[in-house]
């Protein structure tokens, strides 16, 4: 009856003696190695397998790479310590049938004794189906990752069509029908110094110019972040003074709107590493914002301090705030408060995406604390450190520049 369930069981058995030469094996052992049991009794466990590595020693065992061998190892474990090892598995390289296979083998080893002699027992299972289709498994999973992660691009390229045709459309509508209105004028009409002159219709025609600009300039960003192609150019700058720059450029567009654009700091100097040029981005479109998201009247601040080896800068405003729920989702690409098309104000929820990235960029962060119809406070945390300037010789000098800040202005006004 054992002989029976010893040659009929689907898993290949075989004996080994207490010197790991092989005492019995059943059918499919021969079956799995293409040897007869006459060619593999009395061999060491490698050598009846057909271990590839063996084929090249005295015998198994003897070389060096054996002694990482698995199989040896494992079997000497069970025979020395008398406890069992199941599920161990192991990819031999072997010699079958003139062919090197390396096939996936589960075993389980257990110690007996057989004639007063110590024995092992392995239980050999073929699993290299099970594996290979275990390895395709993971690479469905991986593929399928791969295609949500594409059809998350794919939809977020939709949105930025849908968004991107909605932005274009308006200013191009904006300056097409002024050039209409000029046309019925006459073109003399700029001259003049009525209200309704030429001169107020170029001025339209420019300011949407500038939005178009702005546009592409964002969507060229967006591309540029997206792809790891964003270039910086760091310099050691004094921060305040840069911060106090920009903030009195922008005095006259805050008080377009009669609001009052205010600059304080707690530190008088301090150089850190930054792009004066990017930071002027992002600056920019916080006091645009500010601007934009604030009735007329009212004050902005914006305050400079340090704190916990940081450079901290505020932009307060006292305008319409932001719902908490919607305070991080801000930051992403097109989220606005108000999508809709008849919203109040102009905008592709683009900016702050692209502050984010660039204050990021720098190591730093970028958060919001606001409260609807009180107003919001951004914050942007800059580490204070300082890079090689030797390095770095070819970085331009920031210079503040009219028309960089009339673009980032220029869905203020309509
Ligand atoms: P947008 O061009 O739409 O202003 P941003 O990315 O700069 O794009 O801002 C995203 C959204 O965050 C805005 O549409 C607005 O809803 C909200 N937001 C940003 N700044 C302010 C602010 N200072 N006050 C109120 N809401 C703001």
């Amino acid at each position: 009856m054992l002989e029976s369930v010893f040659q009929s069981v689907p898993a290949g058995i075989m004996i080994v003696d207490k010197n790991r030469n092989i005492t019995e094996i059943n059918k499919v052992v021969e079956n799995m190695t293409m040897k007869s049991k006459e060619q593999i009794i009395g061999k060491k466990g490698g050598d009846g397998l057909g271990c590839y590595n063996s084929l090249t020693l005295l015998e198994c065992g003897t070389g060096h790479i054996c002694e990482s061998c698995i199989l040896k190892n494992s079997v000497e474990y069970v025979l020395n310590t008398g406890k069992p090892l199941f599920n161990v598995e192991a990819n031999p390289e072997l010699l079958i049938n003139d062919e090197i296979k390396k096939p996936w083998l589960r075993l389980n080893i257990l110690r007996t004794i057989i004639n007063e002699e110590k024995h092992a027992v392995l239980i050999i299972e073929d699993i290299s189906n099970e594996k290979i289709n275990s390895n395709l498994n993971n690479k469905i999973k991986a593929k399928e990752e791969e295609i949500s992660k594409l059809k998350e691009c794919d939809q977020l390229k939709n949105e930025l069509l849908a968004n991107v045709s909605h932005e274009f459309k308006t200013p191009l509508n904006t300056i097409l029908a002024t050039i209409q209105l000029l046309e019925i004028k006459g073109l003399q009409s700029i001259n003049t110094n009525d209200e309704d002159s030429g001169q107020k219709y170029i001025r339209i025609i420019k300011q949407n110019c500038y939005r178009l600009i702005k546009l592409i300039d964002n969507l060229i960003d967006i591309g540029k972040i997206g792809t790891g192609f964003f270039e910086m150019n760091f310099k050691n700058e004094n921060i305040v003074t840069l911060i106090e720059e920009i903030t009195l450029a922008a005095v006259e567009f805050a008080k377009e709107k009669g609001l009052k654009l205010i600059f304080d700091t707690e530190i008088e100097e301090k150089l850190i590493a930054c792009d004066a040029e990017k930071i002027e981005r992002v600056i920019l479109n916080l006091l645009s914002n500010a601007i934009k998201y604030t009735e007329e009247k009212g004050t902005i601040k914006v305050n400079i301090y340090e704190k916990d080896q940081k450079i901290l800068i505020s932009i307060k405003d006292k305008g319409e705030g932001i719902p908490t729920d919607m305070s991080e989702d801000i930051f992403q690409i097109f989220r606005r408060v108000d999508s809709s098309f008849t919203r109040k104000n102009e905008g592709s929820g683009i900016g702050l995406y692209i502050a984010k990235s660039i204050v990021e960029l720098h190591q730093g962060n970028i958060l919001v604390k606001s409260k609807v119809g009180k107003g919001s406070e951004f914050i942007i945390e800059l580490p204070i450190r300082l890079i090689d300037e030797v390095s770095n010789e070819a970085a331009a000098a920031y210079e503040t520049n009219v028309e960089r800040i009339q673009i980032e202005f220029s869905d203020i006004y309509k």
